[in-house]
């Protein structure tokens, strides 16, 4: 039997802060606008990025003080990932794995590729 990945091993709550930040696809489209439609309840996607938001890269241009120049970045640990998951994309890593499911195959954890979230065309690249 091959040896499990520490996401599988440990619940979210239980993961030290670098295994929780591995988790992260770098996908970037919870950094996008989004809206909820009023009827159908769905989260659409707009094609507006946060400010701090490299579109090249995906990657946050000052993630460390995100909070302070983004107040309302929002602050994505265990506790609040009940709070925020509708909002995140169904792809989310933190998403799948609170609602039990594994991580796809494109996941850079599980590919051992950083690009390919983006290779996968997972990721915000060019959607704004
Ligand atoms: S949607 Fe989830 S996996 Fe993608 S960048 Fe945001 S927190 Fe990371
Ligand atoms: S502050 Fe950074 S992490 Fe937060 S939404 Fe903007 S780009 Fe994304």
């Amino acid at each position: 039997m091959p040896p499990k990945f520490f996401w599988e091993t440990k619940k979210l709550d239980e993961l030290t802060a670098r295994e929780w930040e591995r988790l992260c696809d770098g996908c970037a489209l919870c950094c996008l606008q989004k809206e909820r439609d009023s009827k159908t309840g769905k989260i659409r996607y707009l094609p507006l990025a946060c400010r701090l938001l490299n579109l090249k890269t995906c990657r946050c241009k000052n993630y460390t003080n995100r909070h302070q120049v983004v107040p309302n970045c929002a602050n994505l640990t265990p506790v609040t990932l009940r709070r925020y998951r509708n909002w995140l994309p169904s792809s989310c890593a933190y998403r799948l794995l609170f609602e039990g499911k594994s991580l796809p195959s494109w996941h850079p954890l599980i590919s051992g590729r950083k690009t390919s979230t983006r290779q996968a065309g997972m990721s915000a690249h060019h959607r704004a």
